[in-house]
């Protein structure tokens, strides 16, 4: 019987995700680092912020942090309730979850990593891609909570699986964003009309979530609003990277993707958006994506 329901990390995403759980729950417990924000989430939504040692007694826990580092740190502080399930919504390391949901079993408490795809406008309509690693029968017993802010939720496999596929999705991000920097500033060069052939690419084979969103909401209007932080898209093509290393497969492209994308990252100014990245190309090329 799930009667508490709590989440760690108020951030672009876990603010946003934890607006929609009230509607369900009647105790909603929430905590963050800057405990203003929690406040002002509690003021906002009926939420209650609470201290953290209280925040990780709930029945069901919900964390999204940046980095799977960052959870194991917290962990480390915390004292766990026995039942409960832990719900990892960051986009984190495999290896990582299979460690902390083998510690947490020996308190009697189910890790599931459940990384979300659909970036903050999903989570401000609940329809947040929820792909989940761990034990089954804590997926089904967490699913009821999940679907407060997922849309498609799906078990992919055991530990580990959920973060693997979300590195392997936001890889596909990342090269696709390579891809369509360079080919828009080939078309660019040759006098071409960007967002006349914008509008064909996305009536024809070549048209990916970049061609169809990113290019046209956030880059030829030049805005890059930042929703998701480029070192973040960088930490997860690391995590790509790392999984192709551990099966000892050759990825040239996802190579190559990843140092781009860690590049840009690294001489992109703090608080830079992820279709920042292209920056990168039009710095090399003198060509601006407009
Ligand atoms: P933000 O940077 O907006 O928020 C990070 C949150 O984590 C903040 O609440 C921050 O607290 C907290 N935090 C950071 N470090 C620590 C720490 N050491 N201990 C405790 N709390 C900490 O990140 P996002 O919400 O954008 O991303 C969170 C996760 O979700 C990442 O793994 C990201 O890759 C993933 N993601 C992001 C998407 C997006 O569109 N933004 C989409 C899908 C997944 P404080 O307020 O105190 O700084």
């Amino acid at each position: 019987m799930i009667q508490t329901v709590a989440f760690i990390g108020l951030g672009a995403m876990g603010y946003r995700m934890a607006s929609h759980l009230p509607k369900h729950f009647e105790h909603v417990w929430v905590w963050n680092r800057n405990f203003d924000k929690a406040k002002q989430h509690a003021e906002a939504y009926g939420t209650q912020a609470v201290e953290l040692a209280q925040a990780v007694q709930a029945d069901v826990v919900f964390s999204c942090l940046p980095t799977s580092q960052d959870i194991e740190d917290l962990l480390a502080q915390v004292e766990l309730k026995a039942g409960s399930i832990w719900v990892d919504c960051t986009s984190g390391v495999p290896s990582s979850a299979k460690k902390v949901a083998e510690q947490l079993k020996q308190h009697g408490v189910d890790f599931l990593d459940a990384p979300v795809s659909g970036q903050t406008i999903g989570a401000d309509n609940a329809t947040l891609t929820v792909m989940i690693g761990g034990d089954k029968a804590a997926f089904e017993r967490a699913l009821p909570v999940i679907q407060a802010f997922g849309k498609l939720i799906k078990h992919v496999g055991e530990s580990g699986a959920g973060f693997a596929v979300k590195a392997v999705n936001n890889m596909l991000l990342a090269v696709n964003l390579c891809a369509v920097a360079e080919g828009f500033t080939t078309l660019k060069a040759h006098g071409v009309n960007l967002n006349e052939a914008l509008d064909c690419i996305n009536a024809s084979s070549g048209k990916s979530g970049v061609t169809e969103t990113v290019l046209p909401q956030r880059i030829l209007n030049r805005s890059f609003p930042l929703t998701f932080a480029l070192p973040l898209l960088a930490k997860d093509t690391g995590i790509a990277v790392d999984l192709v290393r551990e099966a000892k497969l050759s990825a040239p492209v996802i190579g190559l993707a990843q140092s781009l994308i860690q590049t840009a990252s690294d001489l992109s100014e703090a608080d830079s958006d992820f279709s920042s990245a292209v920056k990168l190309y039009e710095s090399w090329s003198k060509i601006t994506l407009e």
